[in-house]
């Protein structure tokens, strides 16, 4: 009998199926699945922020892109926030000269603002998970230069609560969005709140990073890899660079933000 088990688990182990092909795979079954679920319940036609004919259910029209763009100043081009630089463009923003943040960049879409901002609510707080396909159309047009040196696409992990309660990570959304199936994604992150005391912590920042613990639970997939951790906002990058210790200490080779927008 344990013999028998023994070579069933013997099987299986050498019928592994490539990450490659798993992600394909998982695409090709949500699109079809998509699809069906599009059949039964058709979506308002239009532009998912403000109805007009130039977008669709899967596109923010041209003159909502625009809205969700970031002012013209320079950008730090280590994190992506508008910076004005008293030294010049170019420059790192003074919290990137003076944190050591343990990821490389932040790429991201756009700021927290509208359009966005009420589309991402929709999507968080009303379970509207369609709308993961348009926000990702944008991180998609405009983040593909962090996906060119990319090997892997990790979700940032929602909180247990969150889970609980949305039964869904808004982030993996965004990231299968993102990648397409032309890179694979995995939920490797699971965070595990409640350590660390934040009473004497005096910033947002420090009680966050006081709460978050964040453990990588797929080692073997990460190891070796360029991570891209996919994330819907960053604030303070608390959730970023734990996300990145835990992937670096997992063996990831390196580890980069794409984010839908900026706080
Ligand atoms: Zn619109
Ligand atoms: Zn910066």
């Amino acid at each position: 009998m344990e013999e028998g088990i023994a070579n069933a688990a013997a099987k299986r182990e050498r019928v592994k199926v490539p990450a490659e092909v798993q992600a394909w795979a998982v695409e090709v079954a949500g699109r079809a699945a998509q699809a069906f679920v599009d059949l039964l319940w058709p979506l308002p036609p239009g532009c998912p922020a403000c109805g007009g004919s130039l977008g669709s259910p899967r596109e923010l029209c041209p003159a909502c892109r625009d809205r969700a763009s970031f002012p013209a100043w320079p950008r730090c081009p280590r994190c992506s926030r508008p910076t004005v630089s008293l030294e010049g463009a170019g420059l790192a923003c003074p919290a990137c000269r003076f944190s050591a943040w343990p990821f490389g960049r932040v790429f991201a879409a756009a700021p927290y603002a509208e359009p966005v901002r009420t589309l991402l609510h929709r999507l968080k707080f009303r379970g509207e998970r369609h709308l993961a396909v348009p926000l990702g159309a944008l991180m998609r047009e405009r983040l593909a230069s962090s996906l060119e040196e990319a090997e892997l696409l990790v979700p940032a992990p929602a909180s247990p609560r969150n889970l609980r309660v949305r039964g869904f990570n808004q982030a993996a959304l965004l990231a299968r969005e993102l990648a397409q199936g032309r890179l694979p994604v995995r939920e490797a992150l699971a965070r595990v709140d409640g350590g660390g005391s934040q009473l004497a912590r005096r910033t947002r920042a420090a009680r966050e990073a006081a709460r978050l613990r964040v453990a990588c639970r797929l080692p073997h997939d990460v190891r070796g890899r360029r991570v891209l951790v996919v994330d819907d906002v960053l604030t303070t990058g608390t959730t970023a660079a734990a996300s990145a210790r835990s992937l670096l200490q997992a063996g990831a080779r390196s580890v980069d933000v794409a984010v839908l927008c900026l706080d």
